[in-house]
């Protein structure tokens, strides 16, 4: 099998298409599985500006066995990072069945192939969201998880165990889960980004849309936690930052270099941030003001979470670098390019 080849399933969207520059640029060759569910192929586009390659595509869900049966049949990779997941917290309370069939099958699909053609190593796509309301912080790979409040949340812990066994279960499977704290910003040639159909839930993409005239005004969610502002505290990690994670975890297994079959690693910056700081930020870094109030807390949310990453530092070399406000500016030039403001 070909060690530069890697499937990238999800790779059309925000993180994946990120990670997909990233793998092109250190000289992988990518094949992206994508289904466009919540994403387009104008991020595939942009991809191909940004590195003057195109990268090997094929629509199909992940969850279509034989559909993925003949990707792997046909494509020479021996890495595959998954990426396509449903992300949208509510709403898998709401359609928590929609969740475990999509992010639990395509997840199982996908491994059930790597076993069957011998394919031997896997990212997966994890999130602090394991931590929870987390007792200690900030948070190492070995801080407990706690019980999961959101299908969403649910199918990441299980999704990290089913890895876990299978590795342990067989002789030829590595897998490396990242979890992400918060991904924010572009590329900085704002030729790819975040793109939330509808009204967005994450923080960033509800500043820009509020800042481009889409959303009246950006409701932050609590005043009154305990921190010293009173809003949330969080580890906005750059996506581009993020997308190296991958590209160095691939190495770490292709190169033989991981010290277990299984590993988890936090991607953050190690720093937490908060509500307030964040728009301030915003404001500051793109030199405009914004229409916000502060609202009820919303439901579901921690106080605090940010991420010890000595683990990642030391093991993957890796290290969060962009500076937030350079983040917080492509966040807006993405914004602004795909809304075509001046
Ligand atoms: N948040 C907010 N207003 C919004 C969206 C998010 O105040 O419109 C806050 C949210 O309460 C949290 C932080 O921004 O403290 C990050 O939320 P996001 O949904 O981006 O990520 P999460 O940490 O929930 O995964």
């Amino acid at each position: 099998m070909s060690r530069r080849g890697v499937l990238v399933a999800g790779g059309a969207g925000y993180i994946g298409s990120h990670t997909t520059v990233e793998l092109i640029e250190a000289g992988y060759e990518v094949i992206v599985v994508d289904n466009f569910s919540n994403s387009d192929a104008s991020s595939l586009e942009g991809v191909a500006k940004i590195t003057g390659v195109k990268p090997i595509f094929v629509e199909a869900d992940c969850c279509d066995k034989e559909a993925m049966r003949k990707v792997f049949e046909e494509y020479d990779f021996d890495s595959v990072i998954h990426f396509a997941a449903f992300k949208a917290v509510g709403e898998s309370v709401a359609e928590p069945l929609k969740y475990y069939r999509n992010n639990l099958l395509s997840f199982v699909n996908i491994l059930e192939l790597m076993v069957e053609y011998g394919r031997h190593n896997v990212v997966f796509s994890s999130s602090a969201t394991v931590y929870g309301d987390a007792d200690v912080l900030p948070v190492t790979e070995l801080t407990p998880r706690k019980p999961a409040t959101s299908p969403y949340g649910n199918t990441k812990q299980m999704s990290e165990d089913i890895l876990r066994d299978m590795t342990t279960a067989t002789e030829t499977l590595n897998g490396i889960a990242l979890r992400y704290f918060n991904p924010i910003g572009a590329h900085p040639s704002a030729q790819i980004g975040e793109l939330p159909r509808g009204v967005p839930n994450n923080l960033v993409p509800y500043i820009t849309q509020t800042a481009a005239g889409i959303r009246e005004c950006l409701s932050i969610f609590g005043g009154d936690y305990p921190t010293p502002d009173g809003s949330c505290l969080r580890d906005y990690i750059d996506v581009v930052d993020l997308a190296k994670a991958h590209v160095v975890a691939i190495n770490r297994m292709v190169e033989g270099r991981s010290k277990s079959r299984y590993e988890v690693f936090n991607i953050g910056t190690g720093s937490p941030v908060s509500v307030f700081e964040l728009v301030r930020g915003f404001e500051q870094a793109n030199n405009l003001k914004l229409n916000y109030k502060v609202a009820a807390r919303r439901a579901g949310d921690v106080t605090a979470v940010w991420a010890d990453t000595t683990l990642a530092n030391e093991e993957l070399g890796w290290r969060a670098e962009r500076e937030l406000c350079d983040t917080l500016r492509s966040a807006w030039e993405w914004e602004k390019n795909v809304r075509r403001i001046k």
